[in-house]
């Protein structure tokens, strides 16, 4: 049986959540078995929507405190979850990365993290997951009897079918947290990085802090978040939670604007996972350009302006 852990944030479950869901329902499919989910605290989605995912039966856990991420105790429940189950998906996310080696030592489970296609069954239990920053990819046999997956975010397809899972409570000891929180900062009004479909993203060619003002609008009217390269956030242009790449946040949007950034191969480790990247640059010779879906070579302050405008008259307001 298969078990797909589905990661919510502020009650609603995450996007990469169900692409875990449907990657989960057709291993099982190939495993000759059925895939339920469990979701941990309280969440305000339908659950019974999940059968369209492909989930049978999903197991929850209202326990109010498990609205606040701790990931020793979510490991805890999991196990005590998981005990039936002989494959347990994640998407391979922050809190995946944080729950899926703990929970690998109490079930003795082998884990691969960042799988990006099916299991292969034709000779033991094979999965394919991306290393070195996706510039390769490595097949893991995995011969333990409980076996843990994270699917990468955007590595599969979501498949929809008719379908209504059956919701029912799971009892388990939720343990208390042996760390406390003291006080939350919450990023409000903006479109969460790790979950956007459209991220435009900014350099050290925009010159400095006060420019980001073009980056900020393109990125309004396109529903998109904003993120930056390093440096970026190192000289404090912009808040560290933007950063992305090797050392920062590793996305999967579907496009990616990459505006006056050099791509660096740092950079590119945490961007090039996106559907489609539009490049920006003045120096035709950017190494960003060779990983680019599309190029636009040119002066950032006379591009952008332009795709502002464009996207207003697309949307009747200019
Ligand atoms: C161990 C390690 C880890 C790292 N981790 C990361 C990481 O996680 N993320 C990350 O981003 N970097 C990381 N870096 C840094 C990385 O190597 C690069 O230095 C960094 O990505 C460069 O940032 P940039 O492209 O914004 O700046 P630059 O390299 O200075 O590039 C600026 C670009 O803007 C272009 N430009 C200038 N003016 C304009 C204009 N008017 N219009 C259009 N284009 C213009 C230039 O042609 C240039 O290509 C790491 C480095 C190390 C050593």
């Amino acid at each position: 049986m298969v078990l797909v852990f589905l990661d919510q944030a502020e009650g609603t479950i995450t996007k990469s959540s169900y692409e875990a869901a449907s990657y989960a329902a057709e291993t099982a499919k190939l495993l000759g078995t059925t895939a339920d989910a469990i979701v941990l605290g309280v969440v305000n989605d339908d659950l019974t929507q999940l059968g369209m995912f492909g989930v049978k039966d999903v197991h929850t856990v209202t326990n109010p405190s498990l609205n606040q991420f701790d990931a020793q105790v979510f490991a805890n429940v999991l196990a005590q979850a998981a005990a039936n189950y002989n494959v347990v998906i994640f998407s391979n996310n922050s809190t995946a990365k944080a729950i899926a080696p703990r929970l690998s030592v109490k079930l003795k489970a082998g884990l691969v993290a960042g799988a990006v296609a099916l299991p292969e069954l034709t000779n033991g239990f094979i999965v394919k997951k991306s290393v070195f920053s996706g510039k390769a990819f490595a097949n893991i046999a995995v011969s333990t009897e409980k076996k843990i997956i994270s699917l990468n975010v955007n590595a599969f397809n979501i498949v929809k079918t008719e379908g209504t899972a059956t919701v029912q409570p799971f009892e388990a000891e939720v343990g208390t947290s042996k760390v406390k929180t003291t006080s939350v900062d919450k990023v409000s009004g903006e479109v969460s990085l790790s979950e956007a479909e459209v991220v435009v993203s900014g350099g050290r060619g925009l010159k400095g802090p006060e420019n980001w003002g073009m980056i900020e609008e393109l990125a309004g009217l396109l529903g998109a978040a904003t993120a930056c390269s390093r440096p970026v956030a190192d000289i404090d242009w912009r808040p560290h939670h933007e950063h992305v790449g090797q050392t920062g946040l590793a996305i999967a949007p579907n496009l990616y604007i990459a505006i006056g950034i050099s791509g660096a191969i740092q950079h590119l480790a945490g961007v090039n996972r996106s559907k489609t990247i539009v490049v920006i640059n003045k120096d035709a010779d950017a190494p960003f350009f060779k990983a680019a879906d599309y190029g636009i070579v040119g002066d950032a302050f006379e591009v952008v302006p332009k795709m502002i405008d464009a996207v207003k008259k697309m949307k009747g307001l200019a």
